[in-house]
């Protein structure tokens, strides 16, 4: 007989664009092996020096409304008008396994996901409004019609964070990386 296996857990990780999720997470990530990152689906164009099926599965327009008709998203949201969607099998796979899903979403995805399940919820906020300026221009990923549409964003964004179980203010990244270990430890070990 199978023995009956643990679901894990789903972790919500939101913050404003150019907070700098991705490196608070890549390298806790590698010291936390049963935590998987949920690959979201997008719209969005890809960035030079991102790769398809490693930071988004990149999708056209209609390929999407086709994972939309297939009932194939947990969540998916219009964010910097386009649009992105946590795929139901990615989670689903990863949780059914016994692992921990982490899935990196804005604040709207969020409130959709906390209608089907009580997630772990951390929150990445800036220092300020201006530092998040800043660090979105130092990128030079968007152009500045883009960076002020995603600050207006992020002043929205900002409101949900007491939504969110933990909130981590990215000032110094070793340190944001500390509490974030810190809370992983607690929630899952
Ligand atoms: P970026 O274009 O900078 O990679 O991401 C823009 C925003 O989209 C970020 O706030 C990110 O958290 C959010 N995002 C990424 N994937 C998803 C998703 O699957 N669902 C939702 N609702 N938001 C997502």
């Amino acid at each position: 007989m199978t023995p009956l296996q643990h679901l894990g857990r789903i972790i919500v990780l939101s913050g404003p664009s150019g907070v700098g999720k991705g490196s608070v997470i890549a390298p806790v990530l590698a010291q936390f092996p049963t935590i998987h990152l949920a690959l979201s689906a997008t719209t969005r164009p890809q960035r030079t020096g991102e790769f398809d099926g490693t930071h988004y599965h990149f999708k056209t327009d209609a390929e999407f409304d086709q994972l939309i008709q297939d009932s194939c998203f947990l969540e998916w949201c219009h964010v910097h008008n386009h649009r992105y969607g946590t795929l139901k099998d990615t989670v689903n796979t990863t949780i059914q396994t016994g692992h921990h899903s982490l899935i990196e979403i804005d604040t709207q995805g969020f409130k959709k996901i906390r209608q089907h399940c009580t997630p772990i919820s951390i929150f990445i906020a800036p220092p300020s409004l201006a530092v998040l300026a800043e660090r979105l221009t130092n990128r030079q990923t968007e152009s500045p019609h883009d960076i002020d549409s995603r600050l207006a964003v992020a002043k929205v964004e900002l409101e949900s964070q007491t939504d969110y179980t933990y909130t981590i203010v990215n000032l110094d990244l070793a340190e944001a990386q500390r509490q974030l270990i810190e809370i992983l430890k607690k929630e899952l070990i």
